[in-house]
Parts: C-alpha cells; sequence; structure tokens
C-alpha cells in the first residue's frame, strides 16, 4: 500500500497539515536566514495509548514554546514519542519540553544524544585558544579573529536555544526497525551534516523522513569545526548518501526544510555531483598552494553575512580536509600559521 501524497501547499506556521495518511506536517519558525524548519507528527499506539509521535521539535524559543501550546491545547491526541532525527538545535530545541510535559520516551542515536548533551551544556565551540587557531589556520585575518573571540564571550552559547535535554533515551541504529502507529520504520544513519544523523524509511507507504540529510533546494551544511579540525565530514557524508539509492526511486520524501518531494535518487545525485563539482574546482584553485579563506569564493558566489561566515568557513574546509585526506591535496602550515592546501596540477 502506497500513500497518496496531499499536497495542498505549505501549512501556516504552528497548524496541523496532513501529508499523507495518518503523516501531518507542522512548520515552525526559526530566527535565521533559513526561516522555517519541518516536524512531522504520525499517528501512534505506544503501549496501548493513542497519540502522535513528534518528529523533531523546533528551536527552543518562546516563539516556539507559544506555538506548541496552542497547537496542544487543541489536539485530539497526546504525543506518545519525541524522535529526534539529529543535534542541531532546531530539531532538538524543544524536545526536553515535549518529553517532560507529556511524560515520554525520546528517541535517537547515540551520538547525536551525548553530543547534544555536550554541546548544550556549553558554548559552541571547543575552548578559546582553540577557537582562535582554527580560525587562524582557516586564513582569517586578525581582525576577524579578535572580533570573533570578543563575541564568543559574550555569546552564551548554543544552549540558549536547546530546552534542558532529557536524562534518558532510546537508541536508535542503524538497521533498527522502530514502529509508529500501524508501520514499522526502518532507521537509516546518514554522517557528516552532524555526527550519527537518523533518517525513517517505511516500505508499507513508500515514505522517507529525511531529517536534513537529503533536502530539496539547498545541500545540507557540511563543515568541520573547531571542536574536531582534523574531522572528513565530507567523506562521511558521500559515504553515507548512496545508501538512499537503494530505496524505491518514487518514494515520497520528508525533509526537515523546503517542501515534501519526488525524486530520492535524483536528488542523492544531484547532492553529491554538487560536492564533487566544487571539489574539482578547488583542485583547479588551489595549485599554487591557497586558504581556506581564499577558497570561499569558489564556493560561494554570493556576499557572505556574518552569520554565514561560520557556516561558509567550516563547509570550505571540509571540502579541503577531504582533498587532503584521499591525497589529493598537501597541507601546510604558513608563517602567518594559516593553512595552505597545494593540489598538484
Ligand atoms: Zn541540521
Amino acid at each position: 500500500m502506497h500513500v497518496t501524497f496531499i499536497d495542498t501547499g505549505i501549512p501556516e506556521l504552528g497548524k496541523l497539515q496532513q501529508v499523507a495518511e495518518g503523516i501531518f506536517w507542522l512548520r515552525m519558525p526559526l530566527p535565521f536566514d533559513l526561516d522555517h524548519i519541518n516536524l512531522y507528527l504520525l499517528e501512534d499506539n505506544h503501549n496501548g495509548q493513542q497519540g502522535y509521535a513528534v518528529i523533531d521539535t523546533g528551536i527552543g524559543t518562546s516563539r516556539s514554546e507559544a506555538l506548541w501550546d496552542t497547537l496542544l491545547d487543541t489536539l485530539d491526541k497526546p504525543i506518545t514519542k519525541v524522535i529526534v532525527t539529529h543535534l542541531h538545535p532546531d530539531h532538538i530545541g524543544m524536545a526536553g519540553y515535549l518529553v517532560e510535559r507529556f511524560r515520554v520516551p525520546l528517541f535517537m542515536s547515540q551520538a547525536e544524544y551525548f553530543t547534544a548533551r555536550a554541546l548544550s551544556a556549553g558554548a559552541r565551540g571547543a575552548s578559546d585558544w582553540q577557537d582562535d587557531e582554527y580560525l587562524v589556520r582557516c586564513g582569517m585575518s586578525k581582525d576577524y579573529v579578535e572580533n570573533a573571540s570578543k563575541n564568543r564571550k559574550n555569546s552564551k552559547g548554543v544552549g540558549q536555544v536547546i530546552r534542558p535535554i532529557p536524562l534518558q533515551f532510546y537508541r536508535l541504529q542503524q538497521g533498527d526497525k522502530l514502529t509508529i502507529g500501524k508501520h514499522d520504520w526502518q532507521v537509516y544513519i546518514g554522517r557528516g551534516h552532524s555526527p550519527e544523523h537518523v533518517c525513517l524509511f517505511n516500505a508499507d507507504t513508500n515514505i522517507l523522513i529525511s531529517g536534513d540529510h537529503v533536502l530539496p533546494g539547498i545541500s545540507p551544511n557540511i563543515g568541520v569545526y573547531s571542536t574536531e579540525p582534523d574531522a572528513n565530514s565530507l567523506q562521511l557524508y558521500l559515504d553515507t548518501l548512496p545508501q538512499f539509492t537503494q530505496l524505491p526511486a518514487d518514494c515520497l520524501v520528508l525533509p526537515s526544510h523546503k517542501r515534501p518531494f519526488h525524486g530520492l535518487h535524483t536528488r542523492v545525485q544531484e547532492l553529491i555531483s554538487h560536492h564533487h563539482q566544487h571539489l574539482d574546482n578547488l583542485r583547479a584553485f588551489c595549485v599554487q598552494g591557497k586558504t581556506i579563506e581564499q577558497c570561499l569564493p569558489v564556493l560561494f558566489k554570493r556576499k557572505l553575512s556574518d552569520q554565514n561566515m561560520f557556516f561558509a568557513i567550516a563547509e570550505a574546509f571540509s571540502h579541503l580536509n577531504y582533498l587532503y585526506f584521499s591525497g589529493g591535496a598537501s597541507r601546510e602550515i604558513n608563517s602567518d600559521g594559516h593553512f595552505v592546501f597545494k593540489t598538484s596540477e
């Protein structure tokens, strides 16, 4: 039984809209350039209790809380489970609120759960000297590094927009089956955007809940950050994307941003080619040796805002580390402390 996609356009913020039998789409606002996240509520029967399993929860702001409260006041059934695809605050932010309010289990992968607890307890990055060193290695100017350091001291970190994370979780692993209502959902793990991102596929209805791992229209951020400067995130991402071409080409994909879509195989191929195109361009650009900062225009044609710069540097770093670790580039530290990546012709 394959479900029919009920396409009635984008739902109003905080309002449920059915997308398939037993599946409801909920949009919540985000205070970023990407101004929304899609959450999904699935009809569930958990230990005899009828209700809804929630997939992802919105960022932990008072605005999200108000929208949740309004919705929950009129919802016909309670929340039975909270499932979080990955640790980013727009996904995990309100998980603690929902788990405590309904006293229900939280389902996550282990790496996402413990990383979320670690990150929400402190600031976003590593220690001050490590954060500074990371930016220097990226080739950022002295002024930029000093300014970033000042901003970091004034910021309370990512914990600000994550409600206290529940102290208990149920672990999801690759190949697990998670029963929600009448259906068994198969767990697929994606890496690179976050450590152990959960995607869920249901064969009966032919639906993939892809989180941020496969997005339409935008490429998920694949970054190297100060907490793990030798990460090879792009390799991890490219290693865990092709598995989705094993799923039916005509499945309905429910992503965390933009709109539900068909064409999973095409989208996976586009994402793979997008990164290979970037790698090819960087290979050609770095023949004379370039810093990460100098490579930004190769990857980003638009002018970068301060908010975007943090992610842009990380994205460029992940592509250059990929070239370095696959033997396609050397990586040396110059007299300014910047990494210089050099490819051979
Ligand atoms: Zn994310």
